[in-house]
């Protein structure tokens, strides 16, 4: 059986968009590999410093990206919809065509299976997708307000503040100092209660810093739904 051993320190490192989440411990080499949660992880000797830590995440920058672009976890997150007519987009699991009127009142709206978004008559395709972020953002923001404090609730844990940003690699994470937790804008495309288990997994974060077996049960106990949202969010399970 392996041992997960004492943690002397950790820090997250990030190489050209990468985070790697870096532990010191007692042990002889400098060890990288894909963490279960998708993010890279390594764990480096007590003795290692800050630059050559830097530097051997640096040259195996090549390893890193194949890894991840082979893991499902990256293959998982979805792209951003474009903002063309007829587009098929997903909100909270729910799929709809994408309809672009033009119109004064700028912003999204839902009619049965259609998602019609107004624009400005002639506005530039940027300025469009422009739109359609900052209403997808707005609605996860509104799903957020409402989730985060039941999901608190139920946990028993609690977090400084929230932000959404778009990101490629991760559903989230957490400044885990600050306590501040960082959401991903594509879980506006995911069904509920992954938001729901991505803020449990957050939360969990508040307390333990690392993706050890400390880590999962707690967030076993605390939420035990997170593993069948985390199939649904890796892309092996799409309806639930
Ligand atoms: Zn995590």
């Amino acid at each position: 059986m392996k041992s997960t051993g004492r943690i002397y320190r950790s820090k997250v490192f990030t190489v050209e968009e990468i985070p790697v989440e870096v532990s010191w411990k007692s042990v002889r080499n400098l060890n990288l590999r894909l963490g279960r949660d998708g993010r890279m992880c390594a764990t480096v000797p007590r003795v290692a410093t800050v630059a050559a830590v830097r530097n051997f995440l640096e040259n195996h920058l090549l390893w890193m990206r194949k890894v991840l672009a082979r893991s499902g976890q990256r293959q998982g997150i979805p792209a951003m919809p474009r903002t063309v007519e007829g587009e098929q987009i997903t909100f909270f699991g729910q799929e709809y065509r994408l309809h672009i009127v033009e119109g004064r009142e700028v912003g999204l709206s839902f009619l049965a299976g259609t998602a019609v978004l107004t624009v400005r008559p002639e506005s530039t395709d940027d300025a469009r997708s422009a739109l359609l972020k900052a209403a997808s953002r707005k609605l996860l923001q509104q799903a957020v307000e409402a989730h985060l404090p039941y999901v608190e609730h139920q946990t028993g844990l609690s977090s400084s503040s929230w932000y959404i940003r778009d990101m490629k690699t991760l559903w989230g994470s957490c400044n885990v100092n600050a306590k501040r937790i960082c959401l991903n804008l594509r879980l506006v495309q995911m069904p509920l209660p992954c938001l729901d288990a991505v803020i449990a997994h957050e939360l969990v974060h508040t307390k333990i810093r690392n993706h050890g077996r400390d880590f999962y049960a707690m967030l076993s106990a605390v939420w035990p739904k997170w593993r069948e949202a985390m199939d649904v969010l890796n892309g092996k399970a799409r309806n639930s």
